[in-house]
């Protein structure tokens, strides 16, 4: 059943074929793109966290969250042991310990804050 839903990359919206779809055709080729980036920087680089990741690939770390999220990222690639993504501080499970979880829901509400202000045509 198609329904309409608003990409979370750049805020358009778009009909989505099925719920595991959170960004429109066109933000999927760009983290298609991104995905690799990171891949290819994590093989160099296996314990990087997010911060990282994000100056050195130039992708947000709001996109590599939700592919993380997703699973297109797995939290092992980001290092060799049960670390936070984030802080690097050891963790039993998951990919982030509990101070950042709080701290990503807390930003996350805070970057769709702002893309909804800027009517939503964040990336191009
Ligand atoms: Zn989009
Ligand atoms: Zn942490």
């Amino acid at each position: 059943m198609p329904e309409l839903y608003e990409c979370e990359r750049c805020g358009k919206a778009f009909v989505r074929r099925n719920p595991s779809e959170r960004v429109c055709p066109e933000c999927k080729i760009k983290d298609d793109e991104d995905l690799e980036a990171i891949k290819d920087f994590l093989i160099i680089n296996p314990n990087s966290t997010v911060d990282v990741i994000e100056k050195n690939t130039n992708v947000s770390k709001k996109t590599i969250l939700r592919l993380l999220e997703e699973g297109e990222l797995e939290s092992e690639n980001f290092s060799t042991g049960k670390r936070c993504v984030i802080c690097g501080k050891p963790i039993d499970r998951g990919i982030y310990c509990d101070d950042c979880a709080k701290k990503i829901q807390e930003d996350l509400k805070k970057l769709s804050g702002s893309l909804d202000k800027k009517g939503g045509y964040h990336s191009r």
